[in-house]
């Protein structure tokens, strides 16, 4: 075995000769010369061969893995070829992709690497700064998810995500049927979410939704009303539980400003009992709330409705589901509970939007997940700054493409 095969056996390295090489100590670096393994001079587009018009001068330099402490990097001067169909092009690359200074191999290591740990992490592993690995990873990402066309989307969630520090917000689109993130956009307002349906959508695949899911804000609803004329929405359950818990922390809050000291000790703990649902709490649990009755009538029968509501989306039938929307509305109102009011005031005005969840059920199945899928994306997310290192993050994790599957196969090795 020649030194040129054992370093290529070594490496892995398939679709090349390797030519020469050299180490540099100080860096750290292998410098391998190589040169396409027999399919050189391939036009990158029809992959025909043509006749070499030049060699280029300057070599071009791809970095590839890093094996042992030793980042290799990869030299080759490519020749202009002149295509019967392309005309002058230079030569395909078979390691790489034609405009990417990193090869296939460190690319799908990128996307693997990235998927499972922080990008600190990774960068530590493969002795790449992390700015220039973040780059990298957002180069690799851009190109593979270029021309990608959102396909057969029927169900679509909207919601915004808050990914750093001081109020940043993005939006977010879900495919609800995959669960799979398709679209993120900067901001939460109405001009975010119509770029997306006015962009990203056709006419016909406007038409095409039947079902929208999103939050009680009305950029949200509004855009989807406007925009899809076919779906049918449904507030998520997520962010309704979400409004009554905070309506009922209102009621312990105005109590608890209003109770004596002695009072105040009754009070003390309640906040996260208040807000668990029933099948979580434990018998202590339920004790303590009882008795509130006698401690605190008010934050009591806040709790007790509270409970009540959780009946709302198990009801199979829309008609009995309504009827115990307006029993329950009735009974809230009657408590004289302020903060209650509010909320039933949401609740009668987007009564329309909340029934349609006892048909679908959709919401039921996908809130669950797609809730771990913004936690997931958002832990991941945690050090980044930029909307584009997050949104990197979101696609490569949990996007509608498989982006490290993108790589040609024989490339996928770690
Ligand atoms: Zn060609």
């Amino acid at each position: 075995m020649t030194v040129n095969k054992f370093i290529r056996k070594l490496l892995n390295l398939t679709g090349l000769s390797v030519t020469g090489f050299s180490f540099m100590f100080r860096k750290r670096e292998l410098h391998l010369w190589v040169k396409p393994h027999k399919n050189g001079c391939r036009c990158p587009h029809c992959k025909r061969r043509g006749r070499i018009l030049r060699t280029m001068d300057e070599p071009r330099i791809w970095r590839d893995i890093t094996i042992c402490g030793w980042s290799v990097f990869l030299l080759y001067r490519p020749r202009e070829i002149l295509c019967p169909t392309h005309l002058r092009i230079q030569e395909d690359i078979p390691w790489a992709d034609s405009y990417a200074r990193i090869t296939y191999r460190l690319e799908y290591v990128l996307l693997v690497y990235c998927q499972i740990m922080t990008q600190k992490a990774a960068a530590k592993i493969l002795h790449i700064p992390k700015s220039t690995l973040s780059d990298m990873l957002h180069r690799t990402i851009t190109r593979i998810r270029d021309g990608h066309r959102i396909r057969k989307l029927r169900s679509v969630g909207i919601d915004e995500i808050s990914y750093a520090k001081g109020h940043k917000y993005a939006t977010v689109v879900y495919d609800l049927d995959l669960g799979r993130v398709v679209w993120v956009g900067a901001g939460k307002g109405r001009e975010t979410i119509d770029l997306f349906f006015t962009q990203q959508l056709s006419d016909y695949q406007r038409n095409q939704i039947k079902w929208a899911c999103c939050d009680m804000s009305q950029a949200y609803i509004g855009a989807i009303e406007h925009h899809c004329p076919n779906a049918k929405l449904v507030l998520d359950r997520f962010h309704i539980v979400k409004a009554l818990n905070e309506t009922i922390d209102e009621v312990r809050k105005e109590q608890w400003r209003e109770a004596s000291d002695n009072e105040r000790k009754a009070l003390k703990g309640l906040r996260w009992l208040l807000f668990k649902h029933s099948t979580n709490r434990s018998k202590d649990d339920t004790d303590i709330l009882n008795a509130l009755k006698k401690g605190n009538r008010r934050i009591h029968r806040a709790w007790v409705l509270k409970d009540e509501f959780e009946r709302f989306w198990e009801y199979k039938a829309p008609w009995a589901a309504e009827r115990f929307l307006n029993n329950w509305t009735t009974t809230a109102l009657k408590s004289r509970l302020e903060p209650l009011r509010k909320f039933v005031k949401t609740i009668r005005k987007n009564k329309h939007r909340l029934l349609p969840f006892i048909e679908s059920r959709l919401t039921n199945a996908t809130a669950e997940g797609l809730n771990r899928i913004i936690r997931m994306t958002k832990n991941r997310a945690s050090g980044f700054r930029s909307l584009k290192a997050f949104t990197d993050m979101i696609f490569l994790t949990v996007g509608d493409v498989d982006i490290p599957a993108q790589i040609p196969a024989r490339f996928r090795t770690i």
